[in-house]
């Protein structure tokens, strides 16, 4: 896909403006476009659907400045394809394709460069936001609509819709070396990892837990030359070189994907972590893209359903991102290794990147470093509807961490605004939807709707 020039960008605009003002369609709000990474089942109802699935090229790439000017729906793997011909890439590229610009700052994007530049809305300079009555704001952090600029990170499309975002680039180098270290115990696994994000010396880091004993750091550092390098796009298997090498190379882009192709290690569903079945399979099917195709058509045959679920048996989805404050990570760890027991789990250091910033739906503390656990799996079940899900919620307030809302919630409703900012989200919907034209946080994240 090509750039777009801001003349053709305006135009587009202006259509989606006159076709959002001159709808007669009732009922609430909703985005039309193609892909989506959410997780959680929602209600289907009469909605008036916004198209934006045009809106999805980079607008301009400003080497001088670091910048990229971009559309609200375009997806991370167009982003990275329009900058790392410059020599550089968005500060925080969430790992998986589909992931688009608009849903991971409405969302809450992470990678493993998070633990230098926070999260993905923290690397954002400005926001041309569509309201819901037509009007398109722009915000910025010191402009007359800062409360928005700060408020849209985890609002889920709730307050208007991310039309164009203007974001920060950091440089790239051609390769990345990595380095996996194993640790046996959680205790030490979580001090060592403090001390890499403090001592800052690499430019990467996430980690992976196989189980409470077998838990592995992997560093990434830019390199211009590399010794090897692999290739984890087809035959061979991202997340299980961690348990065989100790030290690796991959290309910058390849390094940005590496969990892409496996969906991390969620293609084992597909059975195609199998030679024989990978094979057939074929490498341009081996993308989050085409598991969420194969995950959508399973989703609309009930007799698909059917045999799935007497193969298995009952079965809860626990499929959710968590941050932990670091000193807590170990407790979270034994919690989740007793009582929720999915591997592996993905691990990512994140701290603030602006201490004096608070966005407001999302707030973290200045200077502390948490720990995201992402967990994506099924587990066994004779207990009532979300039993795990709410242990895990329960877990997380206990320990004073927090919990994405993309997937399942369960949350009631004070406890739900108790955690997520209920004076501050009042604030903004009177201030930009006042018609409750957008469906309300909580409707949206816990009830599905
Ligand atoms: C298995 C799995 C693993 C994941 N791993 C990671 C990870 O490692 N790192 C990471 O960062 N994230 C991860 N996520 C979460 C993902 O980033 C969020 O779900 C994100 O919101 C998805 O963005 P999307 O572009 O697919 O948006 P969608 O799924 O289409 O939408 C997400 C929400 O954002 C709203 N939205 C979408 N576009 C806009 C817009 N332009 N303006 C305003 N609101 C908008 C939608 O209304 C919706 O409520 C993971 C999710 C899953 C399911």
């Amino acid at each position: 896909m090509a750039m777009i020039s801001p003349e053709a960008h305006a135009r587009k605009r202006a259509a989606l403006v006159e076709a959002l003002r001159a709808s007669s369609q009732t009922g609430s709000l909703a985005l039309d476009k193609p892909t989506s990474n959410l997780f959680r089942q929602r209600v289907q109802e009469p909605r008036q659907k916004l198209d934006v699935r045009d809106f999805n090229h980079v607008i301009r790439v400003d080497e001088q400045a670091r910048t990229a000017e971009v559309e609200g729906m375009t997806t991370y793997e167009e982003l990275v394809r329009e900058t790392l011909p410059f020599g550089l890439m968005p500060c925080v590229v969430p790992q998986l394709k589909s992931i688009t610009i608009g849903g991971a700052l409405a969302g809450i994007g992470i990678e493993s460069s998070s633990f230098k530049y926070g999260f993905v809305h923290e690397t954002v300079l400005a926001i041309d936001i569509l309201l819901p009555d037509g009007r398109v704001v722009s915000a910025t952090k010191d402009n007359e609509h800062q409360d928005l600029f700060f408020g849209f990170a985890n609002s889920y499309g709730t307050l208007g819709y991310a039309l164009t975002v203007t974001i920060a680039l950091i440089p790239v180098k051609k390769y990345v070396r990595l380095r996996h270290e194993r640790y046996s115990d959680p205790e030490t696994y979580f001090q060592a990892l403090g001390r890499i994000c403090r001592d800052g010396r690499v430019d990467f880091v996430d980690g992976t837990m196989f189980s409470g004993r077998e838990l592995y750091i992997t560093t990434g550092e830019w390199v211009d030359e590399a010794e090897w390098v692999r290739d984890y796009t087809y035959r061979h298997i991202y997340y299980r070189s961690i348990q065989q090498k100790t030290v690796d190379y991959l290309t910058a882009h390849d390094y940005l994907w590496r969990w892409d192709t496996d969906w991390f290690w969620c293609s084992k569903h597909f059975f195609v972590q199998h030679p024989l079945v990978r094979w057939l399979w074929g490498r341009k099917r081996l993308c989050s893209t085409f598991y969420w195709q194969v995950r959508n058509r399973f989703n609309r045959s009930p007799i698909a359903q059917r045999i799935a679920g007497a193969l298995t048996g009952r079965q809860e989805l626990v499929i959710q991102d968590v941050e932990i404050p670091l000193e807590q990570a170990p407790a979270f760890a034994a919690f989740f290794n007793r009582e929720i027991g999915i591997t592996p789990v993905w691990i990512c250091p994140v701290a603030a990147y602006d201490p004096s910033a608070s966005y407001a739906l999302y707030p973290m503390t200045p200077g502390m470093l948490y720990v995201n656990f992402g967990f994506w799996d099924a587990v066994k079940t004779d207990h009532e509807e979300g039993y795990f899900n709410k242990r895990v919620e329960a877990t997380v307030r206990e320990l004073h961490g927090k919990k994405s809302l993309y997937s399942d919630a369960y949350y009631s409703r004070d406890d739900f605004w108790e955690l997520y900012n209920e004076p501050a989200y009042r604030a903004l919907k009177a201030r930009y939807d006042p018609t409750s034209k957008l469906k309300d946080l909580y409707e949206k994240c816990v009830l599905r709707k």
